[in-house]
């Protein structure tokens, strides 16, 4: 396989600057063409994990020819930043890998690319695989908002406030998870709304890859305690829309009638009940006329 994808990789004169290189989350041949030329071709490789590259290379069939494998992963930033943006700015091309899809996502590379960005640096994306996109392409919840929010804290209590923080926001929520806490998570999530639609995307692009569905309740009934295995992502749906009880709007509308037009008391409901204006309208309509 490596002989027939080695040939279409190109050896580019690559412009200077820091390279940030999407890889496989699972299958290999998920790397584009074009990280392939920019990992053949860089100056200087660098790597969350040197071993991971090193093995990508080689299933690619990609020669260092002398080139080292620059670590920098979260132990080591601050001391390995400063020789890499030294690099950078004596006119080198750095191709960095995290261990897996895309590097910033749930994975070192931030401060690298903020102080290359800082000193007027070039950055050049190479797009590619990320877990949160993926299971956003199959989740089969809406795409058109979504957040991706990364881990939630380990701390229970943490997790708890933090879980209640991200999912009262109005769109698709994704979330990287453990395996050994996505029950519990399920749980707390089950504490603010038991009927969320909820998807939990395992293994994607391996062998073992598996979709489940249900709601918040059915799914944290339906793991066993020790957990799952493997990697997983949840894609949340949206919240439930607040529904206001009829006889609660009326009642807000009849006091707010009281000191304003229709108008006002319909928009003022509304907005405290987070409801559609033009419907809490139409109520205070009928209610001014006596209906
Ligand atoms: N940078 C990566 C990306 O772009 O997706 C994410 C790195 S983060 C340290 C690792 C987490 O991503 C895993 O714990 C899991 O939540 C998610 N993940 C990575 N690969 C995955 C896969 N093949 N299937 C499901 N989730 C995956």
């Amino acid at each position: 396989m490596a002989a027939g994808l080695a040939a279409r990789i190109e050896a580019v004169a690559l412009a200077p600057g820091l390279y940030l290189v999407a890889t496989p989350i699972g299958a290999a041949r998920d790397i584009t063409l074009r990280a392939l030329d920019v990992l053949n071709s860089a100056d200087v490789l660098a790597a969350e994990d040197t071993r991971t590259l090193r093995h990508l290379l080689e299933i690619h069939g990609i020669p260092l020819r002398g080139r080292r494998i620059v670590a920098y992963h979260d132990h080591n930033a601050d001391r390995a930043r400063p020789a890499l943006i030294n690099a950078l700015r004596e006119g080198a091309s750095i191709a960095y890998t995290s261990d897996a899809g895309t590097p910033l996502v749930a994975d070192p590379g931030f401060k690298l690319s903020r102080d290359a960005a800082a000193a007027g640096l070039r950055l050049h994306p190479v797009p590619g695989p990320s877990a949160a996109l993926a299971a956003l392409t199959i989740a089969g919840l809406p795409s058109d908002r979504f957040l991706f929010a990364g881990f939630p804290p380990a701390a229970s209590g943490a997790r708890d406030t933090w879980l209640r923080q991200w999912a009262a926001v109005d769109a698709t929520l994704i979330l990287y998870e453990s395996p050994r806490r996505v029950k519990d998570t399920l749980g707390k999530l089950c504490e603010i709304e038991a009927n969320r639609p909820i998807v939990i995307c395992r293994e994607l692009t391996k062998k073992f890859e598996e979709v489940i569905r249900g709601t918040a309740a059915e799914l944290a009934d339906s793991i066993p305690d020790e957990g799952l295995r493997g990697e997983i992502v949840l894609v949340l749906d949206r919240p439930a829309p607040l529904v206001a009880d009829d006889d609660r709007i009326r009642s807000e509308l009849r006091q707010a009638l009281l000191s304003a037009s229709v108008k006002d008391a319909a928009r003022e409901v509304a907005q405290r009940l987070g409801l559609p204006r033009r419907d809490v309208y139409q109520l205070a309509l009928q209610m001014a006329a006596g209906e």
